[in-house]
């Protein structure tokens, strides 16, 4: 079935599976694209963007990802969790007179909210979205860490600093979508391997430079095999100084652009489409997950069956829909940040609520509406005129609408997908923040007098003030990060915090998918003399310039 989407008009196709998927969950079929749809749920997560304010209970200066002048009340860890307060005294009555949203906006607008979310974590206050991390300090999306300083999807690992997507590893820097490394800097998509310096997917190797597609290989640079003393050489030249390590950076780019890669990254997975995935089966553009199945329409997910349009998904989920943030739940739709839930709807920041719809902030509840208490049976009767008034405005079924999104949409991963203008947001309905957080013009160190080396920094460099070259906001180095600078001589960066993971971020693929071909022309593989025919969905777009092969070829020419 085919359908124009209702925010952005274009053409999007509702899959059998999916109308079987619908069924099941009772909900109607969806008015938006998929991209509309990831774009309203991501809406609802700001990992990065922090405000310094105060807790508005017990008014400690805090860090939050609200700002001071957010409409609903900022509790720190301890107020919020505390019983100094009762999210239940919040209730209010249903009003059938009045659209659901607008009820549950004035709910939204009162109950108290955590600044952060931290779960026991050791001196690790600049976190969110994280837990069990120790020494940490700007990571996100981040679990069971100690000393990783400035990343996103940081899970597992050890002094590892500037990351995105690493996975236990130990004293990694500028790595993106690595597994069991150790001491390996700007390199990407490799496992098992240490010492590593600009590699793209090695596995098992060790003391490499400008290497791609290496398998079990040591002290090889451009993969040709070296002595250890030339590649320690090569290795001292490429970190001298800052000038050279922006020309081994340009060179690396250059040799990704002529390597060969597999149209996806996909590991143990049959008959699904996507990218970054492990061990999954049976589903449509997933992305960044693992251990699914019957799972569509997905990202950053781990292990649930049965489910579609979620993200932040982990600990066994089952038939969930459209949901931001979901751990251990069933048979939920339509909520941000559900936990140990079962039959949630239109629910924000719930824990172990059973039959539950429009409630904010509960930690344990059941047969609830906007935070009110009823019988079973008054639940059920309530919960289908509501049903019936919702199917009557067209809003049954469908995702919160982005106005009731708690942030600006440039806070929110929303905006790291999908970066549209401030205009278009608005169009969009999606709220913007206009007031920015951070100084501009205030450092002490132009970029051009920068130590070119680490050797000449000392501790004088704590003090002082730096900007950043793109976006010249102001930042400063910690001292953390110049031990770990210098214990592995790297230069200091001239860039801020946020450039620095844009950065990295653009050197994924987008999470978008491209019918294409096999690329592959060698002649004694299965295809004998002609080109090869395969076809897969990429998310190497056609006017990239690597070679892209699919899963058959691939394995014949790198494993
Ligand atoms: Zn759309
Ligand atoms: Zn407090
Ligand atoms: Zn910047
Ligand atoms: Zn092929
Ligand atoms: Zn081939």
């Amino acid at each position: 079935m085919q359908k124009f989407c209702k925010t952005c008009n274009k053409k999007f196709e509702i899959r059998e599976e999916d109308l079987i998927f619908y069924e099941q969950v009772k909900t109607t079929p969806p008015l938006f694209c998929p991209d509309c749809r990831m774009m309203q749920r991501l809406a609802f997560r700001n990992e990065r963007t922090f405000y310094k304010r105060t807790c508005d209970l017990c008014k400690k200066n805090i860090i939050s990802i609200y700002t001071g002048s957010a409409p609903f009340p900022i509790y720190c860890h301890e107020c919020w969790w505390s019983d100094a307060w009762d999210p239940k005294s919040f209730a209010q009555d249903y009003d059938l007179n009045k659209t659901f949203f607008e009820q549950y906006k004035k709910l939204q607008s009162k109950v108290p909210r955590l600044a952060l979310m931290i779960v026991n974590s050791v001196r690790s206050e600049y976190t969110n979205g994280a837990a069990e991390n120790k020494d940490c300090y700007l990571i996100f999306a981040a679990d069971y860490n100690q000393d990783c300083l400035y990343g996103r999807l940081v899970q597992r690992s050890r002094s590892c600093v500037d990351c995105a997507f690493i996975y236990d590893s130990e004293l990694c820097y500028e790595c993106i979508d690595v597994h069991k490394c150790f001491k390996c800097m700007y390199s990407e998509q490799c496992e098992g391997s240490s010492d590593l310096i600009f590699c793209y997917n090695m596995r098992d190797s060790n003391n490499c430079i400008f290497c791609t597609n290496g398998r079990h290989i040591s002290n090889a640079i451009l993969n040709v095999k070296y002595t250890k003393e030339e590649y320690e050489k090569k290795k001292t030249e490429i970190f001298s100084n800052y000038e050279n390590i922006e020309k081994a950076k340009k060179e690396f780019e250059e040799l990704k652009k002529k390597t060969i890669v597999k149209y996806a990254l996909q590991t143990k997975c049959h008959k699904v489409t996507g990218d970054y995935i492990y061990n999954c089966y049976d589903g449509e553009s997933v992305f960044d997950s693992s251990d699914l199945k019957n799972c569509s329409y997905m990202a950053d997910a781990e292990s649930g069956i049965d489910s579609m349009d979620c993200n932040n998904y982990y600990h066994k989920n089952e038939l969930c829909y459209n949901i931001m943030g979901v751990l251990q739940s069933s048979k939920s739709k339509n909520c941000a940040f559900v936990f140990y839930s079962n039959e949630a709807e239109y629910c924000e920041n719930c824990y172990h609520m059973t039959n539950a719809f429009g409630c904010i902030a509960i930690r344990k509840g059941q047969y609830m509406i906007l935070n009110k208490e009823y019988s079973k049976e008054k639940y059920f009767e309530l919960r289908k005129e509501i049903d019936e008034q919702m199917k009557k405005d067209d809003t049954f079924g469908q995702f919160f609408p982005p106005e009731i999104a708690p942030f600006g949409f440039n806070e929110t991963l929303g905006y790291d997908y999908y970066p549209i203008t401030k205009e278009e947001s608005i169009k969009r309905g999606f709220n913007w923040q206009n007031q920015t957080t951070g100084t501009y013009g205030k450092e002490t160190i132009k970029e051009k007098d920068m130590p070119k080396t680490i050797g000449e920094v000392t501790e004088n460099i704590l003090n002082e003030i730096l900007v950043c070259k793109d976006c010249k906001k102001n930042f400063r180095i910690t001292k953390s990060e110049l031990d770990f600078y210098k214990r592995m001589n790297i230069p200091l960066p001239h860039k801020d915090f946020e450039c620095r993971h844009q950065d990295r971020m653009k050197k994924r693929n987008p999470r978008k998918l491209w019918h294409r071909s096999c690329m592959c022309e060698v002649k004694n593989h299965q295809h004998g003399t002609e080109k090869c025919e395969n076809e897969f969905e990429t998310s190497y777009s056609p006017d990239r310039p690597e070679i892209v092969y699919c899963e058959t070829c691939y394995q014949q020419e790198v494993y």
